[in-house]
């Protein structure tokens, strides 16, 4: 062995510098992989990681049983092992609705001998979407890792678990830390990666995981570490198995402990006396659950005074004092009956699954867009299958995957037409754009789209004049222009079914009321590719009128904040087109545009605002109005260039993050001051 060769003094030395660098690097992943606040560069923490791998190999005797280079991997397991949990670990009882809640909380009295009228105190965290796990430690380092499996007997996973760098392999400090515990946690894959990895597996035609907590199990159990430790899995913890001679008077305490001995715990946890306040907190966690970076299920309620919690005892192998109290799910699995083809106000073709009826976030779902042919390629889904749909926030339902173990062999495969469905024109699909179009200029679901458009609520806002009714307007021939919405006539109207004397006055009246829009709404309303309402906002502002969009180069729309080269070259493709500049002209020839808010120059030009939380005296749409008025611009998330928070009662993460980018955060009050209210 190389060691022998060294001195005594030399050997001690070398000893010494693996703990300090086995310490140092501990400290280092503590930093990065929990706190998310690291201290070095990643450069630097290579170096490091290099020096002790080094040392290790020359002085395999001296690697200590923690090591951080047992992270990378180890030996390839033929199957894995069962491990018995020292406690059982216990599944919760749920709640599926508010009501539910409010039941818990009654029996919870009531088992309690609590008085009705007094509140109990609930300790609420983050339910995890993941695969839960134990973790045991001996003497502060960890020996073993185990999923749940059936709550008694789980997989013994400790190499792969090892991988993860949010893993404590020795427990910081170390007050009051028993000589053997057991720690519970879940391992999650966050949002982003599980779309990364996704994204790879399609590119390798393998398998794709139907969501992050899939993709977690999957990673966690691969025979082979080294597939677990590629795979940016981490970790939240939230309690404990097996802790003799550890004791703390509330749940929350517990927490604390845990979050002091270096585990990662979530921030989103809090005390709440009653159901209401509970609900209240659920509720604006459900609020935030789109832009979490991981998903949740729903929130974890437990009874926070141990003593009470103790008293609740268990039911059916539950805890009693313990809820699960889980939003509606996103993810149902159906059958695909049909592959249909819809086309869009700029000529895409959208494939939409045609399903079986299924429950979703509260609404039966019967359609699920496939986005384009690419993406039925990349998840190959045929008609006839098994697929898991999602519905995240307000967006149409989309497939994630196929269930391909269900497969008959008489599903079938499809592809989209070369031909619009409804113009019956070729469809064009540019080189390095996923999305095919029709590229018909007289192509009746196009106009159809871009009418409806036009009149949306964001736009000019005609009240009334739904999708129905343009479908109608367009097929009698009454609208293939902008401008022949203005020009309508009562007995047009009268000819077309469902419309009466009244109706059709009121449809002309709110046509009437549209002709002052403001002049973002008009630019909006055009439908340029690109071109949302924030954009047309910034267009409105910076050119103050229509006409010159017409002949603005891209050296002029780089000119304005947030257009970059795509939105430029959109712009400008569209008012090239001799067409749109004729039938945009004609549009304007019916409206009186109102001026665009006051440019540079206001109170609070060039600053940028976040508004988070309930205001005491004004809407959020007031807020924002007034700050626009006055030259400031509101956006929706908090970033470096945010110049101030406006905050008001249970403002969210938004008022978390500016704190930690150090942005000034001040209340309704202070944004009235500025305005000079
Ligand atoms: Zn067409």
């Amino acid at each position: 062995m190389v060691s022998s060769k060294l001195s005594n003094a030399s050997l001690t030395a070398v000893a010494q510098r693996i703990r300090d660098l086995t310490a140092q690097i501990h400290h280092h992943d503590f930093r990065y992989y929990v706190l998310d606040d690291p201290e070095i560069s990643d450069a630097e923490y290579d170096k490091l990681f290099r020096e002790l791998e080094n040392l290790e190999k020359q002085h395999p005797d001296f690697r200590l049983s923690d090591s951080p280079t047992f992270r990378v991997g180890g030996k390839v397991a033929e199957a894995f092992q069962k491990s018995r949990h020292r406690v059982p670990m216990l599944s919760l009882a749920n709640a599926l609705s508010e009501e539910e809640f409010r039941a818990f909380d009654v029996r919870a009295h009531r088992f309690l001998e609590v008085d009705p009228a007094k509140n109990l105190e609930y300790f609420v965290e983050l339910k995890f979407d993941g695969l839960s796990i134990n973790l045991t430690y001996e003497d502060g380092t960890l020996v073993s890792a185990a999923t749940r499996g059936d709550g008694e007997t789980g997989e013994d996973v400790t190499q792969n678990v090892r991988t993860i760098r949010a893993v404590p392999l020795r427990i910081q400090g170390g007050a009051h830390l028993p000589k053997l515990i057991e720690i519970r946690g879940e391992v999650i894959l966050p949002v982003k990666d599980f779309e990364k990895l996704n994204q790879e597996q399609g590119k390798k035609r393998q398998k794709l995981f139907a969501n992050p907590r899939n993709a977690a199990a999957g990673s966690l159990r691969q025979l082979d570490p080294a597939i677990t430790a590629s795979r940016p899995l981490t970790l939240y913890t939230y309690g404990f198995g097996y802790s003799e001679g550890l004791s703390a008077p509330t749940m929350a305490a517990y927490e604390d402990l845990l979050a002091s001995w270096g585990f990662p715990v979530g921030k989103w946890r809090t005390v709440c006396h009653g159901a209401e306040e509970v609900i209240r907190f659920y509720r604006k966690i459900e609020a935030q659950r789109e832009v979490l970076p991981f998903e949740i299920d729903g929130v974890v309620v437990k009874l926070n005074r141990i003593a009470e919690l103790d008293r609740a005892g268990f039911i059916s192998r539950s805890p009693r004092g313990m809820v699960a109290f889980k939003y509606p799910p996103r993810q149902e699995t159906t059958i695909i009956e049909d592959i249909i083809v819809q086309v869009g106000r700029t000529g895409a073709l959208t494939p939409v699954a045609i399903v079986s009826p299924v429950q979703l976030g509260g609404a039966s779902v019967r359609r699920a867009t496939l986005h384009n042919q690419d993406e039925i390629d990349r998840k190959d889904i045929r008609i006839g299958d098994r697929v898991v749909i999602q519905r995240a926030g307000d967006v149409i339902p989309e497939v994630v995957s196929v269930v391909t173990d269900v497969r008959t062999g008489k599903e079938i495969k499809f592809r989209l037409p070369v031909h619009c469905p409804v113009c019956g024109s070729a469809v064009e699909k540019k080189p390095g754009e996923a999305v095919s179009r029709c590229v018909s200029r007289n192509c009746v679901a196009q106009l159809k789209e871009r009418i409806r458009h036009l009149v949306m609520i964001d736009a000019l806002n005609v009240d009334g004049l739904g999708e129905r009714i343009v479908e109608q307007l367009v097929d009698a021939g009454f609208v293939k222009t902008y401008a022949d919405i203005f020009d309508l006539k009562k007995e047009q109207l009268l000819e077309l079914e469902g419309f009466a004397e009244k109706s059709s006055e009121n449809l002309l009246k709110a046509i009437q009321d549209a002709r002052q829009p403001d002049l973002y709404r008009v630019i909006f309303g055009l439908g340029i590719r690109h071109v949302g309402e924030s954009t047309a906002k910034l267009l409105a502002r910076h050119f103050a009128e229509v006409e010159p969009l017409f002949t603005a180069t891209e050296q002029d729309l780089l000119q304005v904040e947030e257009v970059g080269p795509e939105v430029a070259k959109s712009l400008i493709e569209f008012f090239r087109d001799p067409e749109h500049r004729k039938e945009t002209k004609a549009l304007l020839n019916h409206l009186q545009i109102k001026a665009p808010v006051r440019a540079a120059g206001g109170r609070l030009a060039g600053k940028t605002f976040v508004l988070t939380g309930t205001f005491p005296t004004l809407a959020r749409s007031e807020a924002t109005q007034l700050i626009e008025a006055e030259g400031g611009k509101v956006s929706s998330s908090v970033s470096k260039k945010t110049d101030y928070v406006v905050a008001g009662e249970e403002a969210g993460s938004k008022l978390d993050r500016a704190r930690d980018l150090g942005v000034p955060v001040f209340d309704e009050a202070a944004l009235l001051k500025m305005l000079g209210k």
